[in-house]
C-alpha cells in the first residue's frame, strides 16, 4: 500500500516535471503573456479598451445562467470589449490532455495545475471556476478521494467556453468574454489581434438587451434542426436563441419567420459550396452575383460577425471581373465598411486594418 502510494507520488512528480517542460516550451512558442513584455502604449491601449466594460453588465438571466446585458443603448459597430486569455494554446492542450488521460482526477488537481504550472493568481483562477461547465455529468468517475461527481473540471470549462483564435489557430480561454452566451442570430461580432480578442456590436443594441456572440460559423449554413444537433454535440446545450425559437408559439408569422430563416441558411450553404468549387482563373459575373446574394443573406440573418471575409472576396472578384470603383460602391461592397470592420475586429494598428484604411484614403 505504502509503496504503491509512493510510486504514485513519484509518477505524479515526474508528470509535473514533464508538464513544466512542455508548458515552458509551449509558452515560448505561444509568445505567452506571462513572459510577453508589452510596451506602455500597448498597455494603455488595453486599459482604454477594457474600460468599455461599462457598456455591459453580467447578470443572471431567466434561465439562471449568467449573461451579458447592454447597460445603455449601444450603436452598431461599437467596440465593446477586449481581453487577453487567462490560459491559451499549449497550456490549454496540456490541461485538456491531463484531464483526459487521468493525470488530473479532480478539481483540486486542476486548480493546482493552474496555480503552479500556469502561474495564475487566485482571482484569475476564481474567475475560471465561475465559468459554466456544460459537461459536468459526462466524466468518467475517478476514485480520487477529493473527486466529486458534480464538481466542475477544467476540461469541461474549456470545452464549454474556449474560443479558437483566428490568427493563432489554437484556443484561448477568456474569463469575461466567456460570460457572453451564444446566439445563432448574434448581435456581437469578434476578431483577434494576436491573442487579444475584441468584441463589437453588429447591430444597434437596446439598453437591457442581451449581448450574444456566435460560438461557431457552422451555424450560418444550417437550419434549426441541423444546428441544434451540432450545438448539442459540440457544446452540450439546447439553443434557446431567437433564431431557433418562436417568440410566440401561437403566432403563425413567427413560424413563418423561422421557416424563411431555414430556407435562407440552406441557400447560404449551397452558395458557399458552389463558390468553393469555382475556378478562380475563370470567374464569371454570375459568381459575383452569388457572393452578393450571400452577403445579403448574411445581413438578413444577422450573420455579420464574419462578413468582412466575404466582402474581401467580393471586392477581389469584382476587380478581376473589371468592375470599376463606382460600380463596386453601388453594390455596397464598401471599402470603407470593410476597413471599419477590420479596425473593430483586429485593432487600428493591425497590418490588415492599416492596409484597408490606406486603400480607402487613397481613393
Ligand atoms: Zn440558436
Amino acid at each position: 500500500m505504502v509503496s504503491r502510494e509512493k510510486a504514485k507520488g513519484k509518477a505524479r512528480k515526474a508528470a509535473k516535471e514533464a508538464t513544466k517542460q512542455v508548458v515552458k516550451s509551449s509558452a515560448a512558442e505561444d509568445d505567452s503573456h506571462h513572459q510577453q513584455q508589452e510596451s506602455l502604449e500597448e498597455q494603455m491601449q488595453h486599459l482604454r479598451l477594457l474600460s468599455n466594460k461599462h457598456l455591459f453588465t453580467i447578470k443572471q438571466n431567466e434561465y439562471g445562467n449568467q449573461s451579458a446585458c447592454a447597460s445603455e443603448f449601444i450603436p452598431k459597430h461599437t467596440l465593446i470589449f477586449a481581453e487577453l486569455p487567462a490560459i491559451r494554446g499549449g497550456e490549454i492542450e496540456i490541461a485538456t490532455l491531463y484531464n483526459e488521460n487521468g493525470t488530473h482526477q479532480c478539481q483540486a488537481d486542476d486548480d493546482a495545475f493552474l496555480k503552479n504550472n500556469i502561474g495564475l493568481d487566485e482571482s484569475t483562477r476564481k474567475s475560471i471556476w465561475e465559468l459554466h461547465d456544460q459537461f459536468i455529468d459526462t466524466y468518467t468517475p475517478t476514485n480520487h478521494p477529493l473527486y466529486s461527481p458534480d464538481e466542475k473540471r477544467v476540461l469541461g470549462i474549456i470545452k464549454s467556453n474556449a474560443y479558437h483564435s483566428n490568427e493563432e489557430g489554437s484556443r484561448g480561454l477568456y474569463p469575461t468574454i466567456s460570460r457572453f452566451n451564444h446566439s445563432c442570430k448574434p448581435n456581437v461580432g469578434y476578431g483577434f489581434n494576436g491573442w487579444e480578442m475584441r468584441l463589437y456590436t453588429t447591430s444597434d443594441v437596446q439598453e437591457g438587451e442581451e449581448l450574444c456572440t456566435c460560438y461557431s460559423d457552422m451555424v450560418y449554413f444550417h437550419n434549426r434542426i441541423e444546428r441544434g444537433e451540432f450545438l448539442k454535440s459540440k457544446f452540450n446545450f439546447d439553443c434557446i436563441c431567437s433564431g431557433c425559437n418562436s417568440n410566440d408559439n401561437d403566432d403563425d408569422s413567427e413560424e413563418q419567420r423561422l421557416k424563411q430563416s431555414d430556407t435562407r441558411r440552406e441557400r447560404l450553404r449551397l452558395l458557399a459550396e458552389t463558390l468553393a468549387q469555382r475556378d478562380r482563373s475563370n470567374l464569371k459575373k454570375s459568381d459575383l452575383e452569388m457572393i452578393m446574394e450571400s452577403i445579403n443573406i448574411m445581413k438578413l440573418e444577422s450573420l455579420e460577425h464574419n462578413i468582412s471575409t466575404t466582402y474581401r472576396l467580393a471586392r477581389e472578384w469584382a476587380m478581376k471581373l473589371g468592375e470599376d470603383e463606382a460600380s463596386l460602391e453601388e453594390k455596397c461592397l464598401g471599402a470603407e465598411l470593410y476597413a471599419k470592420l477590420l479596425e473593430l475586429s483586429k485593432g487600428e494598428k493591425h497590418p490588415e486594418a492599416i492596409q484597408a484604411m490606406m486603400e480607402v484614403r487613397s481613393r
